[in-house]
């Protein structure tokens, strides 16, 4: 069981995070909770976020520390149509991040349950055929605002309704591609508008991905500093889906001179 990564951590600099996580606090509770090797992937969805993104660097160069650290970002939709993220090579290359994760976030106007099923499904293949990413986010994540009374999302207390032939064809287009699936805490294990059968059933949904050969990531999305100890319970919720360690992705770390 990897508990000693997470491949997935946001700090207070882009202003998602709060802000218990300035980067050397961060780092700090990583080595903490034992971690050897860590990706900083904070937000990027647009230019408004490159300053933020570059203090970000800074501050990682100025760590001296046991810690391995992989410089990534994390990327969303940007045309919900073309199912473009927001950051091309030229940005990816310009920022050097060497770990780049992305995925839908939300609805993108659908109100139909089988239209946001099929729309998540088209986004989530689009951006694993993009050859920039190196691991989808929190699959069939959608923000809590989405559950409440009278939402059209009050229907997701399990996956029954999700057609069988997406996980089959994510697994293949993700072996295919070489992408990592993400297996996040925060956004998923954590998420108290998620029932416990709908974790059981994204236990299996995990078995299936791996028995298809996918491989996966480590996170905790972590967004407080309380937070970061989540990776471990990914970490363990992969071991229950049967997901053995050769299967988990980690990047190299980067040099950050
Ligand atoms: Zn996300
Ligand atoms: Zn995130």
């Amino acid at each position: 069981m990897r508990d000693d990564i997470d491949l997935h951590l946001h700090t207070a600099h882009v202003g998602c995070a709060n802000e218990t996580m300035s980067v050397p606090a961060l780092l700090a509770k990583c080595e903490e909770l034992g971690y050897t090797h860590i990706a900083i992937t904070d937000h990027y969805n647009g230019p408004h976020h490159a300053e933020a993104q570059r203090a970000i660097r800074e501050d990682l160069r100025a760590y001296d520390g046991p810690l391995q650290i992989t410089w990534g970002v994390e990327l969303t939709i940007a045309d919900a149509d073309a199912g473009t993220l927001t950051a091309d090579e030229a940005t990816v290359e310009e920022f050097g991040w060497e770990f780049v994760i992305g995925g839908p976030h939300g609805r993108y106007g659908e109100t139909d349950v089988d239209a946001i099923i099929a729309t998540q499904h088209r986004l989530m293949l689009a951006t694993l055929r993009n050859p920039l990413v190196d691991a989808l986010v929190h699959p069939w994540w959608f923000s809590r605002g989405e559950f409440a009374p009278g939402k059209e999302m009050a229907w997701m207390t399990d996956m029954s309704r999700f057609p069988t032939w997406h996980v089959e064809e994510l697994g293949e287009v993700a072996v295919e591609t070489g992408t990592a699936i993400e297996m996040n805490a925060d956004a998923i294990l954590h998420q108290d508008t998620y029932t416990p059968r709908f974790h059981e059933h994204y236990l299996a949904y995990m078995a299936r991905l791996h028995e298809l050969g996918a491989t996966f990531t480590v996170a905790s999305d972590a967004h407080d500093i309380k937070q970061v100890e989540y990776a471990k319970n990914a970490a363990r919720f992969l071991a229950d889906a049967g997901v053995p360690d050769e299967r988990i992705v980690v990047p190299a770390a980067t040099e950050l001179g």
